[in-house]
């Protein structure tokens, strides 16, 4: 046979755009159309009430509407005629989108007269159902959010915020028509889409390929371009063969799940948000109406939260079919969040706050964890996912490596811990898919554990104003559950896969330790405000839970439950996989420090008012620790008189730290140190004066800060590309330089340094007693695609260096041995980065840096050293053209640091500094005696019993045994798990009457003391 593939599928294409998708929907008639601009264009969002009782002013098609971020209602009004033969009527709007994007731009929602809601209208979906007969009268609330991604990629944009984004219209309306959706012509789109997908798939010398070449080819000539509608039937008929050949119970299987992957803030504001959901919400609980074979996952309990506040007949919809099983809440978050630089409760909290939502509103407690989009996954996650209820795990980000390719797609991972959690990547490497045939093939061919199990998950639906799935993936699906030559589709819940696919593959492999993102690495320091606040609240919040938890115990004041449940929230939404990363519109950063502002002075306003409560009305200074550890001879978790001598606190004159200058070079002198910095401002020498080890390797200078060229080739914000590397710029020229000794006996070094547009002012002190130098930085920075980095050189010979996650930490390598080592060349760390030899180390803390490196260098004198660097500053101009411009503060510390525990009670003391009050002491709730465990949380149980929800967890990556001793009745002490339901004591044992809690390496621990 001749070669005619070429031929035919061009035939197949030009026909199938040209003439049969355009006629799906046939014009009746032209609606008329009123329109009423909120505000004027520029308005915020009004209730639909308001805007139903509005003045609508006539609109013509094509006229033009919406300044970025302004909503115009629009009223649409005409009459239906008869049933017509052909099919359905509808009302086809086009709000004026581009025809690249399924979301991102402009979004509709539908209304009926009396306020309530028909479904979205989106731009892949902008069709709305009428009955025939009846008049028609609508209104559309249109939301003309700009497209800021694919039209001009990373180019800096002004319409990212309100206020710059000017009053230039958006939009055309481009169409309001009442049409006839021609069933025939619609379902020989569908039946020619299917098979014409399947076949450019298949190898060319595959005989199913040509035999649905030809096929096609006959289809098309039953078509008569002219009658199109009439001829659709016939067309079909020569199809009807071809999808009738079946797979035979073979080949790849595929469980599809219908999704929308909604990020909770990103290229537009959370009040968007709040919308975006509203809309595609409407438009799924419609399908689910229409189509019984849909079954539909969403995530984020914040956004269910958000529809039954604003939307609630649209949330009461969607209750109906989560009780029916087809809408699935899944995750168990609160938000799809972050999951490298959120804090160990906190992220204890997504998981607490969004299964207690799941399980209050309809009875569910998630097993799967949802976080397809995130980037990269904490080594800690296992641990605290299981104790969460979640044996199971879903992402694909990790196929947006750059580097290195995932060696499995189905695989048990394994945390820190050693906890394993059954994993899937879907091999399909998309959350939006469409069920094409590309995209099923690709899933099948893709799929790295096929001959082991031959089961993969594909998340179905337009995401982020796309408006979910649509009835024509609907019909692929349809058409793939059975079909010769393609994967077989099945349209289930994700349960019901990771049922099957847990089953399928008894033997997967395991991956050991986190799941790292090799792209997205500035996502650890933009938008340094956002991380600062992330910080500060997730450590007041555990003070303020600690000290109103105690007082409430005491009897001294109730528990505020409704206002640390709401500051909760904030920060919980603001770790939200585009805020907390610093990826978003300057709106959102913006907000999110409104928010964490208001929400820091909540906090410290609480925390100091219960402190009072708590202290009394003594006259002694008492210093309040909050950490899990002691400091200064004051317990943790309580409060104390200051002792007299011995300590650091309360310095004696004779104690102070001793000044010298040797030329251009101060020597500070303490009980415990002895620090050189030299005439640029740089340490030269960090000497611990017990074993007269210098911290600092011979020739090398720590504190210096560095500027290097930070141009990724894409996604601005997200990415450090590894050749910034390639240019340094070290800050030594030094504008002035003071010293000075405080009241304290603290001696304090001030270093300023001018540079291009920026000032930074440099201090180090040295405290008495301490064993460590505490450095701040205050910038006024105004570089542009810049990164700020400060490198703090240390002579430890280490193969590998720990970093803070949550609940532990994470050794990796210090050099650059594997493509997988190398391309770690950006990581997070929470608290502190901590490196060692035997004996000796040294540990770098901080109070709101994520991002870091350690790299490794030859010593002149043999071996090796370290140099940690913390990335202090970016300045991306996408998606926010001002990123980080204005005045930051920061706060590390170098830390002698011999065993890891001590960079872990390090880390915890900068970030929670002692409180000095007056007042008596305040006994802790709960005292621990024995080995070491720290910690982490001291609440009151969830369920409003009284009980105190005691969280501890072992730091050290070592086994230890703690008693635990309540200093209030307890009536009964029992293990529980993150979401405080009693589990089999694993590590509590109560039986002698007194409580000891043994832990293997890194484990959590959860007590719930019944009273
Ligand atoms: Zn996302």
């Amino acid at each position: 046979m001749h070669d005619r593939r070429s031929l035919i599928e061009d035939r197949i294409t030009r026909v199938l755009t040209e003439r049969l998708r355009p006629a799906v929907h046939r014009p009746v008639a032209d609606l008329t159309v009123g329109a009423w601009h909120v505000g004027g264009g520029r308005g915020e969002p009004v209730a639909p009430a308001q805007a139903l009782r509005a003045h609508y002013e006539a609109f013509p098609i094509g006229a033009a509407w919406g300044p970025a971020w302004g909503t115009t209602w629009f009223h649409l009004t005409g009459t239906v005629p008869p049933a017509d033969d052909a099919g359905p009527h509808e009302v086809v709007v086009d709000l004026g989108w581009a025809p690249h994007s399924s979301g991102f731009q402009a979004e509709g929602l539908a209304y009926r007269p009396d306020g309530s809601v028909v479904k979205g209208l989106n731009p892949m979906n902008g069709w709305i159902p009428v009955e025939p007969g009846n008049t028609i009268d609508l209104y559309v609330e249109a939301a003309a959010n700009p497209l800021l991604l694919q039209a001009h990629p990373f180019l800096p944009t002004e319409l990212g915020e309100k206020s710059s984004a000017g009053d230039r219209p958006l939009y055309r309306l481009a169409r309001a028509q009442l049409c006839v959706r021609d069933t025939a012509v619609w379902e020989l789109v569908a039946d020619l889409d299917v098979l014409d997908g399947l076949m450019r798939e298949l190898p060319a010398q595959d005989g199913r390929r040509t035999e649905l070449l030809l096929g096609m080819g006959r289809a098309l000539d039953r078509l008569d371009l002219a009658d199109v509608s009439g001829t659709a039937g016939a067309a079909a008929t020569e199809l009807a063969p071809l999808l009738a050949r079946r797979a035979g119970g073979t080949g790849h299987r595929i469980s599809a799940v219908g999704h929308a992957h909604i990020d909770s803030a990103w290229l537009w504001p959370v009040r968007e948000t709040v919308r975006k959901v509203a809309r595609t919400v409407a438009n799924v609980t419609h399908l689910l109406d229409e189509h019984p074979q849909l079954v539909y996952a969403m995530s984020s309990a914040q956004q269910y939260e958000w529809l039954e506040e604003h939307r609630p007949e649209v949330f009461e919809r969607l209750a109906q079919h989560v009780a029916a099983g087809r809408f699935v809440p899944t995750g168990g978050m609160w938000v799809e969040s972050d999951t490298n630089m959120v804090g160990g409760e906190a992220m204890v909290r997504q998981f607490l706050l969004g299964q207690r939502y799941f399980r209050e509103k309809f009875g569910i407690t998630c097993r799967e964890v949802w976080l397809p989009d995130s980037f990269g996954y904490s080594a800690a996650l296992p641990q605290i996912v299981r104790q969460a209820g979640c044996p199971h795990f879903l992402t694909q980000k990790i196929s947006w490596n750059q580097q290195n390719v995932f060696p499995h797609h189905t695989f048990r991972w394994e945390g820190i811990d050693g906890t394993r959690v059954f994993t899937h990547f879907p091999p399909v490497d998309t959350y939006t898919a469409e069920l094409t045939g590309r995209e099923l093939a690709h899933a099948a061919t893709n799929f790295r554990d096929k001959g082991a199990t031959d089961v993969s998950l594909v998340p179905f639906g337009y995401g982020d104003g796309g408006g979910g799935p649509t009835r024509e993936m609907l019909q692929r699906a349809a058409r793939t559950g059975d079909l010769a030559g393609s994967p077989r589709v099945t349209i289930e819940a994700p349960a019901d896969f990771f049922a099957r696919a847990e089953a399928d593959y008894p033997d997967a492999p395991v991956w050991v330790g986190e799941l790292y993102l090799e792209l997205h690495r500035g996502t650890y320091t933009s938008q340094a405000r956002t991380k600062e606040g992330n910080r500060r609240c997730e450590h007041l919040l555990r003070e303020a839970e600690l000290w109103a938890t105690t007082a409430a115990v005491r009897g001294l004041a109730d528990y505020p439950v409704e206002q640390l449940g709401r500051l909760w929230k904030v920060v919980l939404l603001q770790q939200f996989h585009d805020i907390l990363p610093g990826s978003s519109i300057a709106w959102v950063h913006r907000e999110a420090a409104d928010n964490y502002a208001a929400a820091e002075a909540e906090l410290e306003e609480l925390i100091t008012g219960r402190l009072a409560l708590l202290a009394g009305h003594g006259d002694d200074e008492i210093v309040v620790n909050a950490t899990p550890f002691e400091v200064s001879g004051v317990p943790p978790l309580g409060a104390a008189t200051v002792p007299a001598a011995g300590t650091a606190v309360g310095t004696a004159a004779d104690r102070a730290v001793r000044v010298e200058r040797a030329g251009g070079t101060l020597v500070l002198t303490s009980d415990v140190l002895q620090v050189t910095i030299d005439e640029r401002g740089l340490v030269t020498a960090l000497v611990d004066l017990a074993g007269g080890r210098d911290v600092i390797p011979e020739g090398t200078a720590a504190n210096l800060l560095q500027l290097h060229q930070d141009f990724p080739n894409k996604w601005d914000a997200w990415d450090l590309d590894e050749f910034y590397r390639n240019t340094v710029r070290d800050l030594t020229d030094v504008d002035d330089l003071q010293v000075a000794v405080d009241a304290d006996g603290a001696a304090v070094v001030t270093v300023r340094r001018v540079f291009g547009a920026s000032t930074a002012t440099q201090t180090m002190t040295l405290r008495p007693g301490a064993r460590q130098l505490d450095c701040a930085i205050e910038v006024e920075w105004h570089e542009r695609e810049t990164v700020l980095k400060v490198g703090l050189p240390v002579d430890v010979h280490a193969t590998e260096a720990a970093y803070e996650t949550q609940f532990g930490h994470l050794r990796r390598p210090t050099h650059t041995n594997t493509s997988w080592d190398a391309a770690r060349f950006e990581v997070c760390a929470h608290r502190f980065v901590h490196l060692a030899e035997p004996g000796f180390g040294v540990a770098v803390v901080n109070s709101a840096t994520y991002g870091h490196e350690v790299t490794r260098h030859e010593s002149p004198g043999g071996g090796t050293f370290s140099t940690v660097r913390l990335s202090l500053l970016r300045a991306p101009r996408f998606p926010d053209p001002q990123t980080d411009q204005g005045r930051h503060r920061r706060r590390y510390a170098l830390v002698v640091a011999p065993d890891v525990l001590d960079a872990v009670r390090a880390g915890y003391r900068i970030n929670l500094p002692e409180r000095r009050i007056t007042g008596a002491p305040v006994e802790p709730l709960v005292l621990l005696g024995g080995g070491t465990a720290a910690v982490e949380a001291v609440k009151p149980a969830e369920d409003g019993s009284g009980d105190v929800i005691v969280r501890l967890y072992e730091p050290r990556g070592a086994r230890t045994a703690v008693t635990i001793q309540p200093t209030f009745a307890v009536r009964e002490v029992v293990q529980v798990d993150l979401l405080e339901d009693q589990v089999e004591p694993d590590g509590l044992d109560t039986r002698d009457g007194s409580i000891t809690v043994r832990l293997r390496p890194f484990q959590l621990l959860s007590l719930r003391l019944r009273r």
